[in-house]
């Protein structure tokens, strides 16, 4: 069981357990199959390690900081608090780390193009950034409604010069983006691929997301034997499709002593139907071709989902975070749009950071934890990404 949990899964069929897999039509097993294979190939040459190590220490800016925030821990009273600043990443996120592996693969498979979907642009926009640096061309589908909410990030993906594609069927939203991604897609799999923005859809990418993502947790290990001499006893991260949680994880999978801890978007309360709490609330079934716990109704549609924070609210989550959840090694819980916003203002008065709304939904949860926690206990929470994003946002709403 011990070896179950860290890289030795996913089985050679991408299944966690009972999670996971290809849930999708032939030719589509036959592209994924394509790419898994020229992955396996090609993350062992040594080129390829060291072209990405290269990039990850001298574009991203890795490794990022484990930050010790003090006043924030003396405020508490209780368990000490140290942030993995994943928000001081180039492009203000943890999803450069995943994308520039993307990128990467893509130049050394000899693709032409990268295609992807966005939701409020934040993957649009790393991987956009990872196309122009590794120089290749760049395509991202976006509902028409959120190209209208999220002008920004529009914005920069043009400048970083990826050519945006308008989605107007359906909803005009993410998931119609997602099928009009893959229909493109699947025009021309030999000389196109596509780069899924977390640890979900099919077997490889809920692997190789994570694998990418693993550096994560790595240094924090190396950071907290060196400032603080032991592992820390609690790693916490917000999780959406779990690609910064699962990043944050696993190199402590095997560690016992070590808390895991998942917090979901609550959004209005779990009583209501305005949350995105797949885990703690959903059910195992399919979505986007892998096998997963999933918010749906009766019928088995999706249902809608609601965060504060739009990179949290899918209403599938990773195949991993379902086995992890099931297995009991991994807790999940939540935290409300409420406390998310004062996790969002107390760190950024307290410690001079201004977290995205993303990574305050973890904030949170040390904020209601810590204070019940002896002073030795050490608490590392992944601060996957900043706030400058959701400023204007958060001004309008308290009013400031
Ligand atoms: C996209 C995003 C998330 C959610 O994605 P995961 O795959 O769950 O990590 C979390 N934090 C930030 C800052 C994001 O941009």
């Amino acid at each position: 069981m011990q070896q179950l949990q860290g890289f030795a899964l996913p089985t050679q069929d991408g299944f966690f357990g009972e999670y996971g897999g290809q849930f999708i039509p032939p030719h589509l097993k036959a592209a994924m199959d394509e790419i898994n294979t020229a992955y396996e190939q090609i993350r062992h040459t040594a080129e390829f390690q060291q072209e990405l190590s290269d990039l990850f220490q001298h574009y991203v800016g890795r490794p990022s900081p484990l930050f010790y925030a003090k006043r924030l821990s003396e405020q508490l009273g209780g368990a000490q608090i140290y942030l993995k600043r994943e928000d001081l990443n180039h492009t203000g996120a943890h999803k450069i780390n995943h994308c520039l592996g993307e990128a990467l693969l893509a130049k050394y498979m000899g693709k032409t193009k990268v295609i992807a979907e966005t939701g409020a642009g934040q993957h649009g926009v790393a991987l956009a950034t990872a196309c122009a640096l590794v120089g290749i061309p760049c395509e991202i589908h976006m509902g028409q409604v959120d190209i209208e909410k999220e002008h920004p990030n529009v914005v920069k993906m043009k400048i970083l010069g990826a050519t945006l594609i308008s989605v107007t069927r359906g909803t005009a939203t993410l998931k119609d983006a997602v099928d009009n991604a893959f229909k493109e897609y699947l025009k021309d799999p030999e000389n196109y691929i596509y780069a899924i923005g977390s640890v979900v859809g099919p077997h490889p990418f809920p692997k190789m997301v994570r694998d990418f993502q693993a550096i994560i947790g790595d240094e924090i290990k190396q950071q907290s034997q060196a400032q603080f001499q032991q592992l820390p006893d609690y790693v916490v991260a917000c999780v959406g499709g779990g690609s910064n949680a699962i990043g944050a994880f696993t190199a402590f999978l095997n560690e016992d002593s070590v808390k895991l801890v998942g917090v979901e978007p609550a959004g209005y309360g779990l009583d209501t139907t305005q949350h995105s709490a797949t885990l703690t609330l959903g059910k195992p079934s399919q979505i986007h071709g892998m096998a997963c716990y999933v918010l749906e109704d009766e019928q088995g549609q999706p249902l809608p989902v609601h965060s504060i924070a739009s990179g949290l609210d899918y209403p599938g989550v990773g195949p991993q975070h379902s086995f992890l959840k099931d297995l009991g090694r991994v807790e999940y819980t939540t935290a409300t749009d409420q406390e998310c916003l004062d996790a969002f203002m107390t760190l950024s008065r307290v410690e001079g950071i201004v977290p995205a709304l993303e990574s305050s939904h973890a904030v949170a949860w040390a904020l209601r934890e810590a204070p019940h926690l002896p002073k030795e206990t050490k608490i590392v929470v992944n601060l996957s990404g900043r706030g400058d994003k959701d400023a204007d946002y958060v001004a309008q709403k308290l009013g400031l």
